[in-house]
């Protein structure tokens, strides 16, 4: 083809996506298929030495959506240039070491919308997008529902502060368990859409966040970013804990892989990771391009999101009956794995995206196990419509449709009881060591277990005849295992107790925020629906589920039955116990420790009464420091915080 005319056809397309992307929040392609259009776009640039006006690479593609009032920004909010290999990445920064560069800081690239937020005498005044960086959507009555944006901070001059507005994943997970006729598809246009609802009250309810990471401008400036970031930690502004400095670019370079390697365990989703010359003044010697500044760069990571074929759906019973679809999907490379399959929540979700079986539609790796399909990119002719089934696929009952939903109502459904027992059995609900689910199949088709109650009236006898005479022998030792971790897991906390009962909706979060305050079993089965609601972040739906569930007469029978077996619950109150050091402490947790991972020895300080906290300030009472401990480390010894390690740790917790 004519690589002028090509040129041009890229342009449009590029300017096309933009706009869906950045305006409508509703992108037709994925992001790779994206960055290879405007790569292309770029070198034909350079191939052809021409650029055209209108083309995407002269301007940043944000646009404003009508309808908001616009903001001049008082500064230019520039984009940020790219690059997606590790050499580059280093040959950056040696070219910023020899412009005079000593210390470089590392920070996530958030996958949100930019917000600013401008505070005059310590008040927030106005919230702004950042639309083409020139000129933003006014978004202050928004932005003012978002609890965790500070409405006062102690700074009173003028102040303009940039975030990414966004939702955690636990978030976008517990709203939809409570919306599950409206499901978010995903945070990111979860979050874009709360900003630019007309209704400003939406972004309260999505439970929105900001993260807030640089100063656009302030009336008196500080000298480097180490210092901005300290500064909006001590006005009260959200920050993600992680920040990271070094002068030393071998140790930035290794410190962005391993960002790259736990992305996809955060609690928020994050594209790549953003590099910034330290020093501010000699920012401005470094300069700007039309379109970037030159003392910054986004290390993009591989794009988490593909398109693929839809090949098939499959029927999955869940614990309380739901049928969740699942697509099988043409092997699809995502971020280092092949997938196969991707989740759906409903067959409502299949209709309100017009998926068929044939169709090209988005994939994308989310925090979950498998990945989500987001929509259609392309139907064909030969395309298939989607039969929801009438009857279950396991028992044959008649299925109901509730909602956006199909339920298999048969409570003896094998599907739902096999479910239920391997959720109940799962590590963080009653821990049962070494019972898998197929374990579980095998002892529901031996033994026709009907609740979860029924494990603990399998003897070790019972589990030994699940193997042939001949292999018996050989699996006693195993046998015994789950014989004991059985029995072990009958002294269980009631926030696991709770979370293992899996009540419709109810996570390990729920669970926890329902243990801490009716402490008791007893008292959280004679708990009503007001008392419920009025806890912070259960829903109508959800205390609707919970006072159903310990109304129901058969689930009472089944936890007295669990009970007579020998089950104690814990009282929650029981397993805080006062602790002379770390009782009402603030405790902040960096590098590795040999004993314990990070979940671990959070749950141990918390059950102490300690605050668990992610970045070191003036109010933290100790620093955990275990090997390889980073900048919190080093900010703890400027500030004079406690420093202590994990013996003394062991000591304290009285190991
Ligand atoms: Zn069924």
């Amino acid at each position: 083809m004519d690589k002028t005319k090509r040129y041009h056809e890229l342009v449009d397309l590029v300017r096309r996506y933009n706009y869906e992307y950045y305006t409508l929040d509703n992108p037709t392609v994925s992001d790779a298929d994206y960055d290879k259009l405007y790569d292309e776009l770029v070198s034909l640039e350079q191939e052809l030495g021409i650029v055209d006006p209108d083309s995407p690479t002269n301007k940043v593609g944000d646009t404003t959506l009508a309808g908001f009032k616009k903001h001049t920004h008082k500064v230019r909010l520039y984009s940020l240039d790219k690059c997606r290999d590790y050499s580059a990445l280093a040959s950056w920064m040696e070219k910023m070491k020899s412009a005079g560069a000593k210390n470089f800081c590392l920070e996530y690239k958030f996958d949100g919308l930019r917000i600013t937020c401008t505070y005059k005498g310590g008040k927030l005044v106005n919230a702004a997008t950042r639309g083409n960086g020139l000129v933003g959507e006014d978004v202050t009555a928004q932005v003012r529902n978002i609890s965790s944006v500070p409405k006062t901070i102690g700074y009173k001059g003028e102040l303009i502060v940039q975030g990414e507005a966004m939702i955690t994943l636990s978030n976008l997970a517990s709203y939809n368990a409570s919306h599950p006729d409206e499901p978010m598809k995903n945070a990111r246009n979860a979050a874009a859409g709360a900003i630019r609802n007309i209704d400003p009250t939406e972004a309260g309810r999505r439970n929105l966040d900001i993260f807030f990471y640089d100063v656009a401008y302030i009336d008196k400036p500080l000298e480097t970013q180490c210092q901005y970031h300290e500064f909006l930690i001590d006005n009260g502004f959200h920050v993600d804990e992680f920040f990271y400095h070094s002068s030393d670019i071998d140790s930035i370079l290794s410190e962005v892989k391993n960002i790259d390697s736990r992305r996809n365990n955060l609690d928020i989703l994050i594209d790549g990771a953003v590099i910034k010359v330290d020093d501010i003044d000699l920012r401005s010697t470094i300069g700007y391009t039309a379109k970037f500044p030159k003392w910054a760069m986004a290390f993009k990571f591989e794009a988490v999101e593909k398109t693929a074929t839809l090949e098939n759906i499959v029927w999955q019973i869940g614990r309380t009956g739901k049928i969740t679809p699942i697509g099988e999907i043409s092997p699809t490379e995502l971020a280092g794995a092949i997938v196969r399959r991707a989740t759906l929540n409903n067959i409502g979700d299949i209709r309100r995206k017009d998926l068929k079986i044939g169709s090209k539609i988005f994939v994308r790796r989310s925090n979950e196990v498998i990945p989500e399909i987001l929509g259609v990119a392309e139907h064909f002719p030969s395309s298939r419509e989607i039969v929801p089934p009438t009857k279950c696929p396991c028992c044959g009952t008649t299925l109901i449709e509730d909602g956006a939903n199909l339920f298999c109502p048969n409570k003896k459904c094998s599907n739902r009881i096999v479910d239920s027992l391997t959720h109940f059995a799962s590590r963080n609900a009653m821990n049962i060591e070494g019972v898998s689910t197929k374990t579980i199949e095998a002892l529901h088709e031996k033994y026709g277990l009907n609740t979860v109650a029924d494990i603990y009236k399998i003897t070790y006898d019972d589990l030994l005849e699940l193997f042939s005479p001949k292999d018996r022998r050989k699996e006693a030792v195993k046998v015994a295992n789950i014989s004991r971790s059985i029995e072990a897991s009958k002294n269980v906390g009631l926030n696991n107790f709770i979370f293992a009962l899996g009540i419709d909706g109810i996570g390990e979060k729920t669970a926890k925020d329902l243990a801490n305050k009716y402490h008791t079993l007893e008292a959280l089965m004679q708990a009503d629906y007001d008392s419920i609601i009025a806890i912070d972040e259960i829903g109508d739906i959800l205390a609707s589920n919970i006072v159903e569930y310990f109304r129901n007469p058969d689930n009472i029978k089944m936890i007295d039955e669990m009970k007579r077996s020998g089950v104690k619950v814990a009282d929650y109150s029981a397993v805080s116990t006062e602790n002379e050091y770390f009782t009402g402490k603030t405790v902040v947790l960096t590098g590795t420790l040999s004993g314990y991972t990070r979940d671990q020895a959070t749950a141990i300080l918390e059950s102490l009464g300690a605050h668990v906290s992610g970045s070191v300030s003036k109010k933290t009472d100790y620093v955990l420091a275990g090997v390889e401990a980073g900048s919190k480390l080093s900010r703890a010894h400027e500030l004079g915080v406690t420093v202590i390690d994990e013996e003394t740790f062991n000591k304290y917790i009285g190991k």
